[in-house]
């Protein structure tokens, strides 16, 4: 846990399902019991911001560090940064060999920022290096068909795809901002007071434009 980066601590537990339709439970729940780790097996989320996607991916990573498998986080921008910098400083296979190594790596938020081609070459090269050989947990807000353009080569990213698929197990989150919930509770709220309290406007407003 000390050595894994992890920017929070979240659990399974805290994780409120019935906030969340579009995840099947089961799904989830047997993702915790980490079979997939050994058999190296990848895990994406995908889904827009707030829905939920780092909160699973930490409590993945979690689980697997209390069974004693060695995890690490990272956003995709904190790991193509320090995989630039060990290039720079003439370490770069050393440093993918440590991010090879974990059981499980988490790569957090692949799309919120574009990625130079240096820095989708070097990505590239360590999800290589960890296909079939160890277990990554990958989050997106894009869907596969965008990632062309999150690494700037649509042909990489096809490559990249293909090796993250190939042993995958996808979870598509559709579904509201669990951030913006009480904005929303609040948002239904208001809304129920004004058309009570204007049902003629309601009435209107309701009718078909045409
Ligand atoms: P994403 O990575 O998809 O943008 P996060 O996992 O960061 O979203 O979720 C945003 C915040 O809301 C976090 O504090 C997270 O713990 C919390 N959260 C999201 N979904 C749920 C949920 N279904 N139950 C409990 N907490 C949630
Ligand atoms: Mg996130």
């Amino acid at each position: 846990m000390r050595s894994s980066r992890l920017p929070a601590v979240k659990t399974l537990e805290t994780f409120e399902f019935s906030f969340q339709p579009s995840i099947k439970r089961e799904q989830i729940e047997s993702l915790h019991e980490l079979n997939f780790i050994d058999r190296k097996e990848n895990v994406v989320l995908l889904g827009p911001p707030g829905v939920g996607k780092t909160h699973l991916a930490i409590s993945l990573a979690i689980a697997a560090a209390q069974r004693g498998r060695r995890v690490y986080y990272g956003t995709l921008i904190d790991l193509i940064a320090s995989l630039e910098e060990a290039q720079a400083a003439g370490r770069l296979t050393r440093r993918l060999a440590v991010l090879t190594h974990p059981s499980l790596l988490v790569v957090d938020e692949i799309g919120y920022l574009p990625i130079n081609r240096s820095g989708a070459v070097l990505f590239f090269q360590l999800m290589n290096r960890r296909y079939e050989h160890a277990s990554t947990v990958l989050t997106s807000n894009k869907g596969f068909e965008e990632w062309g353009e999150i690494f700037g080569d649509d042909v990489m990213a096809a490559a990249l795809i293909d090796r993250v698929l190939h042993h995958c197990h996808l979870v598509n989150i559709r579904g509201n901002s669990y951030r913006m919930r009480e904005h929303t509770e609040l948002y239904r709220s208001l809304q129920s007071e004004v058309e009570a309290a204007e049902p003629a406007r309601r009435t209107r407003r309701s009718k078909p434009s045409h």
